[in-house]
């Protein structure tokens, strides 16, 4: 398993670098519960120091930006047979080196997660966190297949009737107009 780790998470910021990599789902353990896929997840980290035009309170902490891409096989939430979900990750953190000051600072800038690192910074468990959290548990099929709903004693429901459960029909779009045409 190829080393994930950010040896001095301050001097990557300072120093804005940059960090990319090709990583196999099946090196990221938690991720790899639940999920598989023949392609590599694909991520990019840059480093900088947070201005005070970028974010007043967090200025000249370390801040981290990181994309992610990938495409996944997870189960679909009906009928439990794989589906594909699309992954597009563009996340900003700030950087504190510990829980106290963490927890001291003021998380009005919902634009950046706080995320805690004493020196180096464990990118796996950070990929990891953001992989889990983009997996959408509710996530379905635009269409199951029959044949997997009747395993599960489920009725099939047939394509119509499925694609009308995500969107609400023609029918229901005039309905709702008229209703609110009438309280005006
Ligand atoms: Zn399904």
């Amino acid at each position: 398993m190829a080393d994930l780790t950010i040896p001095d998470i301050a001097a990557f910021g300072r120093a804005h670098e940059t960090l990319s990599g090709s990583t196999a789902v099946a090196d990221l353990p938690r991720v790899a519960e639940d999920a598989s896929s023949p392609e590599p997840v694909e991520w990019r980290v840059e480093g900088e120091v947070i201005t005070r035009t970028e974010a007043p309170e967090y200025a000249d902490h370390i801040g981290l930006r990181l994309f992610v891409t990938a495409a996944l096989d997870v189960p679909c939430a009906r009928c439990l047979e794989p589906r594909r979900a699309l992954i597009d990750i563009d996340s900003s953190f700030v950087v504190f080196d510990s829980e106290e000051a963490a927890d001291a600072a003021p998380l009005d800038d919902d634009r950046f997660d706080p995320i805690v690192a004493q020196r180096s910074l464990d990118l796996r468990e950070l990929l990891e966190d953001e992989l889990l959290l983009a997996i959408d548990p509710a996530g379905t099929h635009d269409i199951c297949s029959p044949e997997a709903l009747r395993r599960l004693g489920l009725t099939p429901v047939g394509e119509t009737v499925a694609r009308i459960e995500d969107k609400p029909s023609a029918f229901d779009i005039l309905r709702s107009l008229r209703s609110d045409g009438g309280e005006k």
